[in-house]
């Protein structure tokens, strides 16, 4: 096996292959797919993973059978497997952990997947953006200071917290950025009473030359805290440094927050985001399935976009608990279990389902030819190819199984219904008209969702 050593890509290529013998499809499609060999030495295969999700998953669920497949195919047993998490998101963990005591001064203890570049922007939230990219890239110099980011829970206000410490870092690898939360600030406040070290704290956050402060409205009611606070903002503030802070409650309205810190915050700019509207929720979902390694129908997208609408980590977590629980459950990643997952998290709020029925409804309108005919056996053209399309969409939109979709037009089995799917699919691309109507029944469909 000492050719193996160099060539990791071939040994991966068995060990997959040897998986695929002993896994379930969905569990390679959804687990190894994406995982990439790094090298192959002293008996150990290092695997990258893309999030440490991936890595906790493979090991705590597929261990056994990867470290069985590796020894067989390298005839070796001592072949063990390591993963790692791709670059840029094992940078973020390391540095992520630092608090800034422990971190050394001029350093950036931001998360490093949270970046300008991976931030999806929308009319929701593009003045937020362009205003911290400004900050980011000239900090303390212009009127924007403080610079306050205002929204709802799961926006991206800490992401675009942190973004603006990975750039200007980036610029300036020599400023000293001290990013915290407003909890982690109280603490280290607190602490450094308790241990008579208030020197200590001063210097630390005194020091910055940019501040940023997660979540301030965990301030309020903290009166000792706030009193640090405004004088580690004044200092701040009167030297030029630039102070960003992130808040869900607009600060004039966050009651407990002394009147002088408000006045304060007022000299610099509010900007908020707002909810994502339904392109950017399929924006955002498009671009977290893909970072995931989940591949999935544009059409589920839309789906999950439609009942999904709050906020971001919502959209998030929904692309998670589909991976999850396809893995738990044993099950195939299709729209039935999508639409499991998306019930699961809206709960009641979840419209009434579509039957069959309402789809045969909505195409004989469209096409203009009666129920009767299309849930018949007529093979006239027309009426055929409005069947089909019919049952393309009650399988593709409303997820109902083949053999209820087969059953509910005269009886027909699940290849008929499989036929028509792979039809409607393959003339789509090119007919026109059919396209469109495809296009005019979901989005008509849509409304009694
Ligand atoms: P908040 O701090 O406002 O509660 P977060 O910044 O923690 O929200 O965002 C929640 C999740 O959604 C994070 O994983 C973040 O990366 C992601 N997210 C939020 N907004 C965007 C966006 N516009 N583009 C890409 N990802 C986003
Ligand atoms: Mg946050």
């Amino acid at each position: 096996m000492d050719k193996l050593k160099k060539e990791h890509r071939a040994l991966w290529d068995l060990v997959y292959e040897s998986l695929t013998r002993t896994l379930p499809p969905h569990a390679i499609k959804t687990w190894f797919n994406s995982a990439k060999p790094i090298s192959y030495s002293e008996k150990n295969l290092t695997l990258s993973v893309p999030s440490q999700f991936f890595s906790e998953w493979i090991d705590s669920h597929y261990k056994e059978q990867l470290v069985f497949a590796l020894r067989s195919v390298t005839d070796d047993p001592r072949s063990t497997f390591s993963l790692i998490v791709s670059k840029e998101e094992k940078e973020a963990q390391n540095v992520s952990s630092l608090s800034p005591q422990k971190s050394k001064r001029k350093s950036n203890n931001a998360n490093k997947s949270y970046r300008f570049k991976n931030f999806i922007e929308g009319s929701n939230n593009e003045f937020a953006k362009n205003a911290s990219k400004s900050v980011a890239n000239s900090p303390g110099v212009s009127n924007f200071n403080p610079l306050i980011i205002y929204g709802g829970v799961g926006l991206g206000k800490t992401h675009l917290l942190h973004a603006i410490g990975n750039e200007a870092f980036k610029k300036s690898p020599d400023l000293n950025i001290v990013l915290v939360t407003s909890e982690q600030f109280t603490l280290d406040f607190v602490n450094s009473l308790r241990k008579g070290k208030t020197l200590e704290f001063t210097r630390l956050y005194r020091s910055a030359d940019i501040l940023l402060i997660d979540d301030i409205q965990f301030f309020r009611g903290k009166e000792q805290t706030q009193e640090q606070f405004f004088h580690t903002f004044n200092e701040l503030y009167q030297s030029g440094r630039q102070i960003v802070m992130t808040t869900d409650i607009v600060p004039k309205d966050m009651k407990g927050l002394q009147e002088r810190l408000i006045s304060r915050f007022q000299s610099g700019l509010t900007v908020d985001i707002q909810p994502p509207d339904f392109e950017i929720r399929v924006a955002i979902l498009l671009e977290k399935s893909e970072q995931n390694g989940l591949n999935i129908g544009y059409e589920s997208i839309e789906f999950i976009a439609r009942h999904i609408k709050n906020n971001i980590r919502d959209l998030e977590g929904t692309i998670i608990r589909i991976l999850a629980k396809s893995s738990l459950m044993n099950k195939e990643i299709d729209f039935n279990l999508i639409k499991e997952v998306v019930k699961e998290r809206v709960g009641s709020s979840f419209s009434p389902e579509l039957t069959i029925e309402d789809v045969v409804k909505k195409v004989s309108i469209i096409t203009g030819i009666k129920e009767r005919e299309i849930t018949g056996k007529s093979r006239k053209k027309e009426i055929a190819e409005a069947r089909q399309l019919s049952m393309f969409l009650s399988r593709n939109i409303i997820g109902s199984s083949l053999s209820k979709t087969g059953l509910y037009f005269s009886g027909r089995d699940h290849s008929t219904v499989i036929h028509a799917i792979k039809t409607i699919n393959k003339k789509q691309k090119t007919d026109k008209r059919l396209k469109n109507q495809i296009n005019l029944a979901i989005q008509e469909l849509d409304l009694s969702f």
